[in-house]
Order: structure tokens, then C-alpha cells, then sequence
């Protein structure tokens, strides 16, 4: 193709080749944990990555792109607007972002308190939108003193609350839960404890059925303990500079 950048063509070949890798690991996954491998939504977290890479994955078919940070996934939402892309919103998301967030946002996976879904409630409804937010579950051990630490999340004893905060609020809907596996400890254990916050939501609310868990390195464990989401960066672009994202 004339007027491409140098490389494109190599770039969208390696794109493709770790998009089949990875539904090949995703089939192979749901096989084992005796689910359909078409229930399980891959969103491509394309965070660092330039638009041109967004442009890519949507031409091989994916149509969920995760961001992590409001100013670059703004910026990307803009310039990939017209290709029907649903964007997540996965990082940590301080309030008064909520007005930028709700103006592209299709999701939002990391609603941890009330004042964020007061705040993107009433930002979804300026923007004339309606937001699907997921109540981000602290599985940190520990997060007893650590709710709101580094990588956010609610204590799950406090999830319940989040939920019924998000149900209440008019312009955003609750979706159901989100969660970023410990650095330490055992993740079979946190995705098990995630799953059981999942399903005491769900039974309050039937239509909250997300449960946005496992990343590159342990899709296949999400997988085995619920997940229908995953939420894959480097397996599908590479790994990032370290400093950013
Ligand atoms: C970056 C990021 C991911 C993707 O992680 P990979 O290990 O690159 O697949 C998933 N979830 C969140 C919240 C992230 O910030």
C-alpha cells in the first residue's frame, strides 16, 4: 500500500501472528476449563502503543480496546474515531477524570468507590452516554490496610456497597467486577475470591455477568476460575519500555 509508514506491513504480520497465538491459547484454555471460547472477550490493552497499532488490531477483527491513562486514551479514542471500537477504561481513574473518561468510554473496569461513580454518573450524563462500570475488587493480600493502594481496587468485603452505588446511579450500569491478580501470594486463591464476589453481585443484580480478570501471564487461570474478560497487552503487542504503562 502507497503512503504507509515503514515497517506497517511487518508490524500488522506480527500483530496478526500474536492475535492467532492468543485465541489459540484462549481455545486451548476454555477447552480445559470445559467453557466456550466464544463467551470469553478479549480486550487488547494498548496502552503505550500508538493509534496506528489500534488500527491494526481493528482491521484483524478485535473491536475492544483497554487504556490505562485518560490523556493518551483520549488522544487515541479521537484519532481512531469511525472504527467502531468499544474503549475500556482500565487504570486508576481519579475523579475529576471522570468528565474526559465518560466522553469516550464505553467501560469502565476500575470503579473502586462511590464518589467515582457519583462523579462519572453525572459526567456520563452531561456527555449525553451511558457508561458500563465494573467495581474494581482489591485481591492484595493484606488490602485489609491496603484498599486504595498502588493499583486501586475495593476491599471485597466493600465490593457489595460499590455495586449498589453504581445500580443506584443513573448513566452508568454495573457490569460486574474487575480485579488484577496479587503480586504475591497464590492467584488460584484471588481469582477464586474474586469469583465469589462476582457471584453474591449477580445475585443481586443478573445483568452484572463481567468478570474482567487475567492478564498476558495467567489468562489460562483466569480462564479456569471465571474470567470473561481478559485484558491483554503484551501478549498481543509486545512488551513495553519499562518506566511507562
Ligand atoms: C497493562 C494492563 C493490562 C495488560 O497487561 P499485560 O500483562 O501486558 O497483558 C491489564 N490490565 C491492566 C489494569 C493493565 O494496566
Amino acid at each position: 500500500m502507497s503512503g504507509e509508514p515503514v515497517g506497517e506491513g511487518a508490524r500488522r504480520r506480527r500483530v496478526a501472528e500474536n492475535l492467532h497465538a492468543l485465541r489459540e491459547r484462549v481455545r486451548v484454555a476454555s477447552e480445559k476449563a470445559g467453557r466456550a471460547a466464544d463467551d470469553v472477550t478479549i480486550v487488547a490493552v494498548t496502552k503505550t502503543y500508538p493509534a496506528r497499532d489500534v488500527r491494526i488490531l481493528a482491521d484483524l477483527g478485535v473491536r475492544d480496546i483497554g487504556e490505562n491513562r485518560d490523556q493518551e486514551a483520549a488522544a487515541k479514542a479521537e484519532q481512531c474515531r469511525g472504527l467502531d471500537l468499544r474503549w475500556h477504561f482500565v487504570g486508576q481513574l481519579q475523579t475529576n477524570k471522570a468528565r474526559s473518561v465518560a466522553r469516550y468510554a464505553d467501560v469502565v473496569h476500575s470503579v473502586d468507590r462511590v464518589r467515582l461513580v457519583r462523579a462519572l454518573g453525572a459526567r456520563a450524563r452531561d456527555a449525553g452516554r451511558e457508561l458500563s462500570c465494573l467495581v474494581q475488587v482489591s485481591l492484595d493480600p493484606g488490602s485489609d490496610v491496603g484498599v486504595l493502594g498502588p493499583r486501586g481496587g475495593t476491599h471485597p468485603s466493600d465490593a457489595a456497597a460499590v455495586a449498589d452505588a453504581i445500580a443506584a446511579e443513573s448513566g452508568v450500569t454495573l457490569g460486574g467486577v474487575m480485579a488484577v491478580a496479587p503480586r504475591e501470594g497464590d492467584p488460584a486463591g484471588a481469582f477464586d475470591r474474586l469469583y465469589a464476589v462476582a457471584s453474591t453481585i449477580r445475585d443481586r443484580y443478573p445483568q452484572a455477568t463481567v468478570i474482567s480478570a487475567g492478564m498476558s501471564g495467567d489468562l489460562e487461570m483466569a480462564l479456569a476460575h471465571g474470567a470473561t474478560h481478559l485484558r491483554i497487552g503484551t501478549a498481543l503487542l509486545g512488551e513495553r519500555s519499562p518506566n511507562v504503562g
